[in-house]
């Protein structure tokens, strides 16, 4: 249930409001937006279908979300999350740009790939250095090592760092290193892995599952925000569908749903969603013009001698061509990038 508090209730009326909820056995989570306090409950359902609130003075109107999610949705926060990582934001209005290799490979290889996706105007610098290859065979990633010259390339350009989990026990590793945690594909439902970002002090880009429905990807930003972090991006990053010549399918219309159904940022991830390097700017353009909040975009120094993903690895050049598409684009859309 959401509670809608009208423009002119109190901080007592608000008060009285969490007093009954919290009687009733059940959790509050307040969003203040400028106008309007909204109270969300979550808990017990048969509990919530007892409770009595529209009689209580401050008390604009009350709503029954059916959606499963709740903290997620536009009902509970009409206006858009603006997620701000040390100054860059993510979200209404800004167009924020994640990008670099696939893989942490080198310090050298990192060192060049902060240098031009800085130069092109990105503002946080990606790369796994724990990577999830479908392969045990292929290149896992250089671990700890990696995260460290993440942090040092980025911070001698002055980007920040995004960068994948992929167990819940580096969660204290990885957070000494990264500004974001990065939730891939594959672990879109590691529900032990969403509790504990829960409880993240960092925010978290979460990606759509290969095969995941939009509303189980929400529910799945649901146990996040539900654990206290409510700092999450949302990534579409291409679904599997019958098609063979793309990598993936990369679904655009997610980003309206997204934006219908929630408040949270998304992004658009044209590499992963296609596999081919020659898709990413248009993918990239396409993603902008239907509304996505941010790109994150593999760009490798030497995509042809890649560790993973060369193929879908854009040169420092042709990062560049995108950018200046973006800005194009933002200043047509009066987004800031
Ligand atoms: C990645 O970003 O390198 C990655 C592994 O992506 P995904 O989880 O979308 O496959
Ligand atoms: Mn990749």
């Amino acid at each position: 249930m959401v509670i809608v508090m009208s423009p002119g209730s109190t901080a007592e009326n608000l008060d009285k409001v969490q007093e009954k909820i919290e009687q009733a056995g059940l959790v509050c989570h307040l969003s203040k937006g400028e106008e309007r306090t909204i109270v969300g409950v979550i808990g017990d359902k048969s509990k919530i279908a007892n409770l009595e609130m529209n009689m209580m003075d401050g008390v604009e109107k009350t709503l029954r979300i059916t959606e499963k999610y709740k903290l997620v949705s536009r009902d509970f926060q009409p206006s858009d999350t603006v997620i701000d990582v040390g100054g860059v934001k993510i979200g209404a209005g800004h167009l924020t740009v994640m990008a670099g290799p696939c893989a942490v490979e080198s310090l050298e290889q990192l060192r060049e790939a902060a240098r031009e996706v800085k130069k092109g105007g990105a503002h946080f610098l990606r790369g796994g250095a724990f990577k999830p290859r479908t392969s045990p065979y292929d290149f896992q990633g250089l671990a700890v090592e990696g995260l460290k010259m993440m942090r040092q390339a980025a911070d001698e350009v002055g980007l920040k760092v995004i960068t994948e989990i992929l167990d819940r026990e580096d969660m204290d590793i990885i957070g000494r290193y990264t500004d974001v945690f990065q939730v891939g594909a594959r672990n879109m439902q590691n529900f032990q892995l969403l509790k504990a970002l829960g409880r993240a002090e960092k925010p978290v880009l979460l990606k759509r599952g290969l095969a995941a429905t939009i509303r189980e990807w929400l529910n799945a930003a649901e146990y996040i925000l539900s654990g206290g972090n409510q700092n999450v991006i949302l990534c579409e990053r291409g679904i599997r569908t019958y098609e063979t010549f793309t990598r993936n399918t990369l679904d655009l219309s997610a980003v309206a749903a997204v934006k219908e159904l929630s408040h949270l940022p998304i992004i658009v991830d044209p590499s992963h969603g296609t596999g081919r390097w020659q898709m990413v700017r248009p993918m990239a353009r396409a993603a902008v013009a239907a509304g996505a909040d941010g790109l994150i975009i593999e760009v490798h120094p030497h995509p042809e001698q890649a560790l993973s993903d060369g193929d879908q690895s854009l040169t420092p050049k042709n990062f560049f061509a995108v950018m200046d598409d973006l800005r194009e684009m933002a200043k047509l859309m009066g987004r800031e990038l």
